[in-house]
């Protein structure tokens, strides 16, 4: 693109020069210059100078160069400075969309300061052709291919409003995938430790307001280091994804299931008003799982579970209630497994 706007402007002082109103020296070195310095940066992108640099340092150089380039033609040939810093200005204006404010301002202010210098020396010199119809014709259609470039900002801007949108369409989806696996057990897919004690807190929290009572149910499989090292780690994790899915399969749409850890599950149970309640559901899944046909995962494989179930207290924090179900669950244990506890 910026090689097709140094050959426009050198065609149109070509369009001059076959006419004696530009030496003909001047399309062609300004054509060469321009092509000169479109192959360098080119050559210094596949370098790949712009990363090292920085794509914002890049671009201000480039728009430098040709900034200085227009100003050193319109020094040379002042008959269409006018033109030329026209088209400078577009230049400026074209770059300063994926500029910082900070590169915009001083390339501004520098091309600026230089601009108002020549004007000062040779500003009396400065204007377009239009001494006869041919420079009138030339002039008229660059003046016109100089508006045609404003129009093309629009377009560039229109399309970075919209690679914007899509990327901020990409990151607001690659947040919420980010969301989703930090509250998520990569194993089981159920809510993990983090996520189910943000839920318990919050649970409390209601409670505290005058909420309803609810209840905790810690579930841990028995002797699941025996399936381990019996049948091995493989079918351990195999064991731990079906016992989530039944579980997660017995419950009420406003429970909460999360793998606690290991194969440790807990359990919450809004809206549950005393520990019968909360015994009931959990000898439910206990039951689920007990009567699970196992046999299809290996030959002789059974899996039962222990659950320590407990109800919410006035007064107490999360952690004591925690510290209760634990209880609840160690008697279960020394009960003998596969049962359920309250304390
Ligand atoms: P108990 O009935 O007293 O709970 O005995 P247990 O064997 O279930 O308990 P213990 O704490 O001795 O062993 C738990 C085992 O769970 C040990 C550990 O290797 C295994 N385990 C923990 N996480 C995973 C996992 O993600 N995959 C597999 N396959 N095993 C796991
Ligand atoms: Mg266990
Ligand atoms: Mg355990």
């Amino acid at each position: 693109m910026v090689l097709s706007f140094y050959l426009v402007d050198a065609l149109f002082m070509a369009g001059y020069a076959a006419h004696g109103s530009l030496p003909a020296l001047a399309p062609v070195l300004y054509g060469a210059a321009g092509c000169g310095l479109t192959a360098l940066f080119a050559v210094a992108m596949r370098m790949g100078l712009h990363r090292r640099m920085g794509g914002a340092h890049f671009t201000t150089v480039q728009l430098l160069t040709a900034c200085i380039l227009m100003l050193i033609t319109a020094a040379m040939v002042p008959q269409i400075g006018m033109l030329l810093l026209l088209t400078m200005m577009v230049a400026v204006a074209t770059a300063a969309l994926q500029l910082p404010l900070r590169h915009v301002l001083a390339v501004s202010g520098l091309v600026a300061a230089l601009s108002l210098a020549l004007l000062m020396v040779n500003g009396h010199r400065f204007g377009m052709p239009l001494d006869d119809g041919w420079s009138r014709l030339l002039s008229g259609l660059w003046f016109a291919v100089v508006l045609g470039k404003i129009a093309a900002i629009n377009l560039i801007g229109v399309a970075m409003r919209k690679a914007l949108s899509a990327s901020n369409a990409r990151l607001a989806l690659a947040l919420t995938q980010v969301r989703e696996l930090s509250e998520r057990d990569e194993l089981t897919g159920l809510k993990n430790r983090r996520s189910i004690l943000a839920l318990l807190t919050e649970e409390r929290a209601r409670f505290a307001r005058g909420g309803r009572a609810f209840g905790l149910a810690l579930l841990d499989i028995d002797h699941f280091k025996r399936v381990n090292d019996r049948f091995g780690h493989a079918l351990g994790d195999e064991v731990l994804r079906v016992f989530a899915k039944i579980v997660a399969g017995n419950l009420r749409g406003t429970d909460h299931f999360a793998r606690y850890g290991g194969e440790e599950f807990l359990l919450l149970l809004p809206n549950t008003p005393d520990a019968h309640a909360a015994v009931l559901a959990a000898e439910r899944l206990r039951r689920a799982v007990d009567e699970h046909p196992w046999t299809d995962l290996a030959a002789d494989l059974r899996v039962t579970c222990s659950i320590g179930v407990t109800v919410s207290h006035t007064g107490e924090g999360v952690a004591e209630m925690l510290e209760r179900a634990d209880a609840s669950l160690y008697r279960a244990k020394s009960a003998g497994r596969n049962v359920v506890c309250t304390k």
